[in-house]
C-alpha cells in the first residue's frame, strides 16, 4: 500500500515560473534557465511512490532538491505544481488546520542540525510536539519517556542538549519526532553532521528500530553508503531536481539507469551491499531419519554432485555427506547415515555481505550453509556464485591459475618466499 503518492511535482523558485515550463519542456539546464528567467529550478517532474513500511531514501548531491523535496511533502515548502497525496489526501489542497494535523500527527521531521531547544531538557524538547498538539502533562512524559528509552537516552531526561554529545543530541531529535507516533518519520541528513563512527552506529541504531516499529521513513542523504545500507528502495535525484532512478539498492547497483547514476555507483564495492540470501542457491538436501545412505546416493549420482547437505525434518542443519562416504556405507548394508555426517560446515546468515563471506568460501572445503536463526538450512552460496559478485580486479586475481596462497599472501600469511 502506497502511503505517499507523488505526481509531476514540481518546485521552482522565483517569480515568473510560468515562463520556465516550455523551457524544460526543451531539456534547458538549470543554469541556463536561472540566467534566462532568474529562476531556480529546485524539482522537475517528480514522480514516485513510498510503500506503507519502508525505507525510502533520497539521494543525491548538494542542491539537487532533496531539502525542497521533503519540505513538499509537510508543505514547509509550497509546491509549484503537481500532486503530492498522503493516504490519499492531497496535501497540497489541505485547508491550514488539517494541514496542521498532518504536521503534528501523520509526519515528523527529524533534521541535520538537531533543532533542540537549548533551554528545555531533554524530556521537555522529545515532550513538546505533544504539548503544541494540546496533551495533557502525564500523558506527554508517559510517551516521551517511552522514545526516549527507545532510541537508549534513558537517565537523560533532565539534561539538556548542551550537555549531550552530537550522536546523543540526535537520538533527542530521533525521540522528539517518534514521541507523538507519527506514520511517516521524515529524516533530512539527520546523520549527516556527525563523526563517521557516530554516524555508523546511528544508522546501525535507526535499522535495528525500524526493525521493530516497521514506520514509513523518507531518508535524505548526500551519501551512497548510507543510501544502499537504510534504503529499501532509493531514488537518486540528479542536478535541476529530476529523478533519475528508483530502485532497490541492488537494482540500482546492477542496473544503473543512465551514465548518471553509472557514475554514482562505480566506486561502491557490491560485495558490501549484495547479501548471502540473494546469491545463495538450493542445496541438494536428505533428511534424517528418513533418508539413508541409498538415497544419499542416489541422490548425488542423479545431480552428478560429489556433497550433499543433511537436515531433521524440522530443516535444521545436521553436515555434509560425501559420496564416497555414503557409497562404503552403502556396501556395507548400514542403514544409519548419521556417523559418516561431517559437521564441519561454515554458516551464515542470509543478511551476511557477500564479500564478508570470501574468506570462508575459500577456506572450506564446502559451500557455506545459509541458516536463520534456528539453524534451518535456508541455502547454500558457493565460491563460483560468491565471485561472480566481486569486482573485476579481484575477480581477475582469484580466477588466475595461482593457489589464492599465492595471489593473495597477505591475508594467508604462510607464504614461502
Ligand atoms: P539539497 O537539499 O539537495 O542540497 P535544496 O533542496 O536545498 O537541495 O535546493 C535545491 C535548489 O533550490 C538549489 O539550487 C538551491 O539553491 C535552491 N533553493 C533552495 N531554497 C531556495 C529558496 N528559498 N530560494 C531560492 N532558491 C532556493
Ligand atoms: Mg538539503
Amino acid at each position: 500500500m502506497n502511503i505517499v503518492e507523488v505526481k509531476n511535482l514540481y518546485k521552482i523558485f522565483g517569480k515568473d515560473t510560468g515562463d520556465v515550463y516550455p523551457l524544460l519542456r526543451q531539456n534547458t539546464s538549470k543554469e541556463k534557465i536561472l540566467e534566462e528567467t532568474g529562476c531556480v529550478v529546485a524539482l522537475n517532474d517528480v514522480n514516485l511512490e513510498i510503500k506503507k513500511g519502508e525505507t525510502f531514501v533520497l539521494m543525491g548531491l548538494s542542491g539537487s532538491g532533496k531539502s525542497t523535496f521533503i519540505r513538499c511533502l509537510n508543505r514547509l515548502i509550497e509546491p509549484t505544481k503537481g500532486e503530492i497525496l498522503i493516504n490519499g489526501n492531497n496535501v497540497t489542497e489541505l485547508s491550514s488546520e488539517k494541514l496542521r494535523e498532518v504536521r503534528r500527527k501523520t509526519m515528523s521531521m527529524v533534521f541535520q542540525n538537531f533543532g533542540l531547544f537549548p533551554h528545555r531538557t531533554v524530556l521537555t524538547n522529545v515532550e513538546y510536539g505533544l504539548e503544541v498538539a494540546g496533551e495533557e502533562k502525564e500523558v506527554r512524559e508517559k510517551k516521551a519517556m517511552e522514545s526516549l528509552e527507545l532510541v537508549g537516552l534513558k537517565g537523560y531526561e533532565q539534561s539538556f542538549p548542551h550537555e549531550l554529545s552530537g550522536g546523543m543530541q540526535q537520538r533527542v531529535g530521533l525521540a522528539r519526532a517518534l514521541a507523538n507516533d507519527p506514520e511517516v518519520l521524515l529524516m533530512d541528513e539527520a546523520f549527516s553532521a556527525l563523526d563517521p563512527l557516530i554516524r555508523t552506529q546511528m544508522q546501525d541504531e535507526l535499522l535495528d528500530l525500524q526493525e521493530k516499529m516497521h514506520k514509513t521513513i523518507v531518508f535524505i542523504t548526500h551519501d551512497l553508503d548510507e543510501a544502499l545500507k537504510l534504503g529499501d528502495r532509493i531514488a537518486i535525484l540528479g542536478s535541476g531536481g529530476v529523478v533519475r532512478q528508483i530502485g532497490t539498492p541492488e537494482e540500482i547497483l546492477n542496473n544503473p539507469a543512465d551514465s548518471y547514476v553509472k557514475s554514482f555507483v562505480e566506486n561502491v564495492d557490491k560485495t558490501k551491499v549484495i547479501k548471502a540470501s540473494t546469491i545463495m542457491k538450493k542445496p541438494l538436501t536428505i533428511t534424517i531419519p528418513k533418508d539413508g545412505p541409498n538415497m544419499a546416493v542416489r541422490k548425488l549420482e542423479k545431480a552428478g554432485l560429489s556433497t550433499l547437505f543433511v537436515t531433521d525434518s524440522h530443516r535444521i542443519l545436521q553436515g555434509v555427506v560425501r559420496i564416497d562416504d555414503a557409497v562404503l556405507l552403502q556396501k556395507k548394508k548400514q542403514s544409519d547415515i548419521v556417523p559418516i555426517i561431517d559437521t564441519d560446515v561454515s554458516i551464515t546468515s542470509p543478511e551476511t555481505p557477500v564479500g564478508d563471506l570470501l574468506n570462508a568460501a575459500w577456506e572450506n572445503k564446502y559451500p557455506v550453509a545459509v541458516v536463520d536463526d534456528y539453524h534451518r538450512l535456508l541455502g547454500i552460496v558457493d565460491r563460483a556464485s560468491i565471485l561472480a559478485e566481486v569486482d573485476s580486479d579481484y575477480e581477475n586475481v582469484l580466477l588466475s591459475d595461482a593457489t589464492p596462497e599465492k595471489v593473495l599472501p597477505e591475508n594467508s600469511g604462510g607464504v614461502n618466499d
